[in-house]
C-alpha cells in the first residue's frame, strides 16, 4: 500500500537526507512528550499553540538570528538536552524519517556541547545516549543506514571545538562519521585558517568533512572554506551560484553542496522562491553536484523531504528525474558506511 495514495509528484523511490540538525529534526509531538516526561515548563500550555510557537511557515518567516535568539537557544536547546532527551530524539528522528519520508539514509548532525545543559552533564554520556538512540533505530528499521556528524561552532573557542573533534574521533567506530563547522556568523577573533590543523587531524583519523558556508551574510566564506578546509561537501553553499569561478572550483574539487530549499526560504537565506529557483538553475547549468536536504525538517512547515521533493517538482524547479539524480548523488557522497547497524559492530 506504500505510496498508492500519494499525488504523482511525490517521489516513489527511497530518499537520503545528508543535512539535518538534531534540535530541529525532533517532531513537535516528541518535544511535547520529552518536555512533559521531565516536567519542563513550556511557553505555551496548549499543544497546538506550542507547535505554532516553535515552527516556521510561509506566513511566519524569521531570519536565523531571531529564531536562534528567541526560540532555538532558549527553548529547543534545553528541551533536546540530557541523556533521556537525546536518546529519545535520535531514535524518533531516524525512525520517523524512515516511516514518513521513506528515508533510508540519514546523516544527523549536532553539537554535543549544546545538548548537555551548558556543561552540566558529561559529554560522553550525552554522546553514548545519541548512539543508543541510533542503534535502536537501526535495529528497528533494518533498511535504514545512519550516522552522526559533530558540528564545531563558529561562536565557540578553538579549544572547545578541539574537544568536539576529539570526541568525534573517539566515537568514529561507533557511528560518528564526520565533522562540520556550523553557526550563522562567527564571533570576533574567529579565524577559519586556524581550523586547517583540526580538520586535518579529523581527516587523518578517518572522519569526513562538511562545512556550513554560503548560507547567511556571516558565512560568506566559501572560498576560504574550499582553500583551507578542503571539505568533501558544503552545507548549503546556495550562494555559490553568484560566483562562476567558485562553481568551477567546486566542480574541479568534486565538492557536493547540501542544498536545503525550505530552510533557505524560511530563514531568508534566499529572498524568495524565485531566487531559490534561479540559484538551483545556475548550479545545474554549471555542473555543480548537489543534494536536496531538510536542515530543519520539523521546525519548518512543508520541510519533510518528500514534501520538498513534491514542491520542487510542482514549481518546476527540479524535475522528478533530476531529483532522482540528486538522490543518487546523496547515496554516492554519503559519509555513512554500508551495512546499517553492522557497520558499527
Ligand atoms: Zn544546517
Amino acid at each position: 500500500m506504500k505510496h498508492t495514495s500519494r499525488p504523482t509528484n511525490f517521489p516513489n523511490f527511497p530518499l537520503a537526507d545528508l543535512h539535518a540538525h538534531l534540535g530541529a529534526s525532533v517532531s513537535p509531538t516528541t518535544y511535547w512528550e520529552i518536555a512533559h516526561e521531565q516536567g519542563f515548563k513550556l511557553p505555551e500550555r496548549d499543544y497546538h499553540r506550542f507547535i505554532e510557537y516553535i515552527t516556521l511557515s510561509q506566513d511566519r518567516k524569521m531570519n536565523l538570528k531571531d529564531y536562534f535568539d528567541n526560540i532555538y537557544h532558549p527553548l529547543l536547546d534545553p528541551l533536546s538536552s540530557g541523556t533521556f532527551a537525546v536518546e529519545t530524539a535520535t531514535f524518533e528522528i531516524m525512525g520517523g524519517a524512515y516511516r514518513s519520508s521513506d528515508i533510508t539514509l540519514i546523516e544527523l548532525r549536532n553539537n554535543p556541547m549544546k545538548h548537555n545543559h551548558g556543561g552540566q552533564e558529561d559529554l560522553d554520556h550525552i554522546i553514548m545516549a545519541m548512539l543508543r538512540g541510533m542503534e535502536k533505530a537501526l535495529l528497528q528499521y533494518p533498511k535504514l543506514r545512519a550516522g552522526l556528524i559533530f558540528c564545531m561552532d563558529r561562536q565557540f573557542s578553538f579549544e572547545q571545538n578541539a574537544i568536539i573533534v576529539e570526541k568525534a574521533i573517539k566515537y568514529r567506530r561507533r557511528g560518528v562519521v564526520a565533522i562540520d563547522l556550523a553557526n550563522y556568523y562567527p564571533t570576533s577573533g574567529f579565524d577559519l585558517k586556524e581550523y586547517k590543523s583540526l580538520v586535518l587531524k579529523a581527516r587523518n583519523a578517518g572522519l569526513k568533512v562538511t562545512i556550513h558556508s554560503g548560507e547567511t551574510p556571516g558565512t560568506n566564506d566559501l572560498w576560504e572554506v574550499v582553500e583551507y578546509l578542503k571539505p568533501e561537501r558544503i552545507g548549503h553553499g546556495i550562494k555559490a551560484a553568484h560566483d562562476k569561478k567558485l562553481m568551477k572550483r567546486l566542480v574541479k574539487n568534486n565538492i557536493v553542496l547540501e542544498i536545503c530549499p525550505m530552510s533557505n526560504i524560511a530563514t531568508r537565506a534566499v529572498e524568495n522562491i524565485e531566487e531559490l529557483a534561479s540559484n538551483i538553475k545556475t548550479l545545474k547549468e554549471n555542473n555543480v553536484r548537489f543534494t536536496i536536504n531538510t536542515d530543519w525538517p520539523e521546525m519548518i512547515e512543508g520541510a519533510h523531504l518528500n514534501d520538498q521533493f513534491a514542491m520542487l517538482a510542482d514549481k518546476g524547479i527540479l524535475r522528478m528525474d533530476e531529483l532522482r539524480e540528486c538522490t543518487k548523488t546523496a547515496f554516492e557522497s554519503t559519509f555513512v558506511p554500508n551495512g546499517g547497524i553492522n557497520a558499527y559492530l
